[in-house]
């Protein structure tokens, strides 16, 4: 991935947050999928439109993917995998139809544990949606960058989160918190939050 394309994705995970008011964590994933005009279905409530659509063998070979068809973008997913899993599996997914990666009727193929042999965009799908869920400034002002922590805080998986504090542990030491007016503006709106979680309230 290079840098342009990390960078974009950043951004928009930071535009994202900002868009859509979130001001707490965990994040809310459904309700961002809504503000964006995105149908999320799990694959059982979803089956009738998975079948209009004539997907259903993408629910065999996926944990989650999207759609855009129609004027209109679609996340499916697996609902039988682990909560924080669910959760950075819709990210992920909603990361390729903000990304502007799928054109009119296409779809993602798969959505698994990322690999270094995953082609670039799933890469920056990843970028999106690891900074969605787990925002480093709003992490580094609460004091919550052990993977356990974070896994609790942002309520993904503990691998998921593990990946996160690795990448906190470089920024720390570039002391690199900050950089981006975005970034400055996600850590305001979350401001109120931090205060009222470090007063232990
Ligand atoms: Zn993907």
């Amino acid at each position: 991935m290079n840098y342009d394309d990390y960078k974009q994705a950043r951004d928009l995970s930071w535009r994202v947050l900002l868009d859509t008011g979130t001001r707490e964590l965990p994040v809310k994933v459904s309700r961002i999928c809504g503000a964006y005009g995105v149908t999320l279905r799990s694959y059982q409530a979803g089956a009738p439109l998975i079948r209009a659509l004539g997907l259903e063998a993408q629910c065999g070979a996926s944990d989650g993917f999207s759609v855009r068809s129609g004027g209109r973008c679609y996340v499916f997913y697996n609902i039988e995998q682990p909560p924080g899993r669910v959760r950075f599996t819709i990210a992920h997914e909603l990361g390729h139809i903000l990304l502007g990666h799928l054109g009119d009727g296409e779809h993602t193929v798969y959505n698994r544990e990322p690999s270094p042999e995953d082609a670039p965009e799933e890469h920056t799908a990843n970028v999106f949606a690891s900074r969605l869920l787990a925002p480093a400034c709003v992490l580094h002002a609460l004091g919550a960058v052990t993977p356990e922590r974070i896994a609790a805080v942002c309520d993904i998986s503990l691998a998921a989160a593990r990946f996160r504090a690795g990448r906190m542990g470089v920024l720390d030491q570039r002391g690199k918190y900050g950089a981006s007016p975005l970034e400055r503006q996600v850590l305001a709106q979350f401001q109120p939050y931090i205060d009222r979680v470090k007063s232990g309230q």
